[in-house]
C-alpha cells in the first residue's frame, strides 16, 4: 500500500510503499520479491534512515522466544520494544543494559543505531551487549551473526542502519536491579567549563545528563543542569503506570521562538533552587522524562523540527561547543532542547556513532534557515574532529561523512561483496550513496 511516511522529527515526508507481514515465511517472500526494501521499526529515529521506496514494517515480529533468568540472556524478535521488555522482565528484577531516552523503540532499531544511554562512559553503547543476531538477507536466506559467529555481519549489522537486511531476532544480557527506582543527584553548573569540569568529576557514575542552557548569555553561558543517577539498591519492583499527557494537535508555529525558549529556560534552571539536590526517582522520570507526553513532537508544529546531533572528541569539546553555541545565536536561532553526554571508548563497528567524547544534541524548530545553520554547523564540527549520529540526520552531505567515520570505505565494501547495494536501500543510504 503507498502512502506517506516519516519519522519522529517528520521530516521528511516520503511516498512509499509500505508492507508489513507478520511471519518469517511472509518476510522471506516480501525480501525476495522487492527490488529492494528497508526495515520501519517504531520510526523513533529522526531523518531518513528507516525511509524509501519500499518499506518493510517490522512492529508484528513481537515475539520473546527465550530467557535465561541465571544469566539475564533474553532471545526476542527484532519488532519487541524496549517498553514490552522492561514490562515483563523489570518485576522480575531485569532491567536494560543501555537505553536511549525513550523507551518507544524496537530492539532492530536499537541495534540498527546501536544506540546509547546516558551510560556510554561505562557500559558502552546497546550493541556491547548484543550476543547474537538472525537477519535475513535480500535473497530470502536467514543467518545468525555474533561476535564469534559471522563476525563480519555482526559488525557491519549493529549500527549499519538496516542496510545489511532485516533483523528478525535479537539475543542480549540484560542488566539485574533491585528496585524500579534511581538514586538521582541534580548539580546545578553555572557555565560550561563547569558543565564540563563537572562531568568528568563524576565520570565514574553509573549515569550522567545534562540538560543545557543554550539561551543563557554573559558568565552564565553554558550553563547546565548535569543529572547523575544510579540503580538504587532496594526498593520496590514495578512497572510504572504514571497517566502520560498529549498533545491533541501541532502548535502554532509562533510558540516556539528565541523570547519563549530564553523564557522556559530561565524557569527550568530556576526551578532547582539548591546547588546539589538528591532525590529518588522512578526509572521513568530518570530515563523517560518525554515519554509521558504523548506526541511531544507536535510542539515544533506542522513542518515539523530537526535535531542536530554531534560529537567532539574531550580535548576539543569546550572550545566546539563554545562556537557552535556562538553561531547559533548570531543566527538568531535558540534548539528548545539541548542535552550533552559524555561518551566512553567507542567499539570497532564502523558506522556505529559512539566514540570518546561529548555528545549534544540539539532540537530546532524546522525552518528554511535551520538548514543553512546547520551547513556551517557541520564545518565546526569537521574542523574539530567531529562526527554526526546517522539515527539524527537528514540533510548531511556524503564529504563529512568521509572524514568523520574512519571505516565507511570498509563498510560500503561489505555492501558492494555481499550484493547489498541495490538491495537494502534507504533514502540515507540514496543520500549518502552507502
Ligand atoms: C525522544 C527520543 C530520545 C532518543 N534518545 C536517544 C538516545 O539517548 N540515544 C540514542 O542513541 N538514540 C536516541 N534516540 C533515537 C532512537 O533511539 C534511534 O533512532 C532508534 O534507532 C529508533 O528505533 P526505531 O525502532 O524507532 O527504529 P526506526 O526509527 O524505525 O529505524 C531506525 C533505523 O533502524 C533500522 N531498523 C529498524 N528495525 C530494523 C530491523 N528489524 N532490521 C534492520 N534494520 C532495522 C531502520 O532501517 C533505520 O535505519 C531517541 C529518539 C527519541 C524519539
Amino acid at each position: 500500500m503507498k502512502r506517506f511516511l516519516t519519522t519522529w522529527s517528520r521530516y521528511p515526508l516520503i511516498e512509499s510503499e509500505v508492507e508489513e507481514p507478520s511471519s518469517l515465511v511472509e518476510a522471506r517472500e516480501y525480501c525476495q520479491r522487492k527490488s529492494h526494501f528497508i526495515a520501519y521499526g517504531c520510526g523513533r529515529s529522526y531523518g531518513d534512515a528507516p525511509l524509501g521506496n519500499f518499506v518493510l514494517k517490522t512492529r508484528r515480529f513481537r515475539f520473546f522466544h527465550h530467557f535465561d533468568p541465571q544469566t539475564g540472556e533474553l532471545t526476542a524478535e527484532a519488532g519487541v520494544t524496549l517498553e514490552e521488555i522492561i514490562k515483563h522482565f523489570l518485576p522480575r528484577g531485569w532491567f536494560l543494559p543501555v537505553t536511549p531516552g525513550t523507551k518507544f523503540v524496537s530492539l532492530g532499531g536499537a541495534v540498527a543505531a546501536d544506540v546509547h544511554g546516558k551510560n556510554h562512559h561505562v557500559d558502552g553503547s546497546f550493541c556491547n551487549w548484543v550476543t547474537g543476531i538472525w537477519l535475513l538477507l535480500p535473497d530470502g536466506k536467514e543467518i545468525f551473526c555474533s561476535p564469534e559467529e559471522n563476525t563480519d555481519w555482526f559488525r557491519m549489522t549493529c549500527g549499519g542502519m538496516g542496510l545489511t537486511g532485516l533483523i528478525t531476532k535479537v539475543r542480549l544480557r540484560l542488566r539485574p536491579v533491585q528496585s524500579s527506582f534511581i538514586e538521582e543527584t541534580i548539580i546545578k553548573c553555572p557555565n560550561l567549563e563547569e558543565s564540563l569540569s563537572i562531568f568528568e568529576e563524576y565520570s565514574s557514575s553509573p549515569y550522567s545528563v545534562a540538560w543545557l542552557d543554550c539561551t543563557a548569555r554573559g558568565k552564565s553561558f553554558g550553563r547546565s543542569l548535569l543529572m547523575l543517577g544510579l540503580h538504587a539498591a532496594e526498593g520496590e519492583l514495578f512497572v510504572s503506570d504514571k497517566k502520560t499527557l498529549s498533545f491533541p494537535v501541532d502548535a502554532p508555529s509562533f510558540l516556539l521562538n528565541p523570547y519563549t525558549i530564553k523564557l522556559f529556560n530561565d524557569i527550568y534552571y530556576s526551578r532547582i533552587k539548591r546547588e546539589i539536590v538528591q532525590q529518588r526517582v522512578t526509572y521513568e522520570d530518570f530515563f523517560y522524562p518525554l515519554d509521558k507526553i504523548n506526541h511531544w513532537n507536535r510542539l515544533y508544529g506542522k513542518n515539523g523540527f530537526l535535531q542536530y546531533q554531534f560529537l567532539i572528541p574531550k580535548t576539543e569539546a569546550q572550545k566546539a561547543i563554545r562556537e557552535i553555541l556562538f553561531t547559533i545565536k548570531e543566527y538568531d536561532e535558540a534548539p528548545f532542547l539541548a542535552v550533552l553526554k559524555l561518551l566512553g571508548k567507542g567499539n570497532d563497528f564502523p558506522l556505529s556513532f559512539p566514540r570518546e567524547g561529548y555528545t549534544l544534541a540539539l532540537d530546532f524548530k524546522l525552518t528554511p534557515r535551520v538548514f543553512s545553520l546547520f551547513r556551517i554547523l557541520d564545518e565546526i564540527v569537521h574542523y574539530y574532529g567531529g562526527r554526526i549520529y546517522l539515527a539524527k540526520d537528514a540533510r548531511l552531505s556524503r564529504k563529512y561523512l568521509e572524514s568523520s567515520y574512519q571505516n565507511l570505505e570498509q563498510f560500503i565494501r561489505f555492501r558492494k561483496e555481499k550484493d547489498l547495494l541495490s538491495r537494502v536501500r534507504s533514502q540515507l543510504s540514496d543520500r549518502l550513496s552507502l
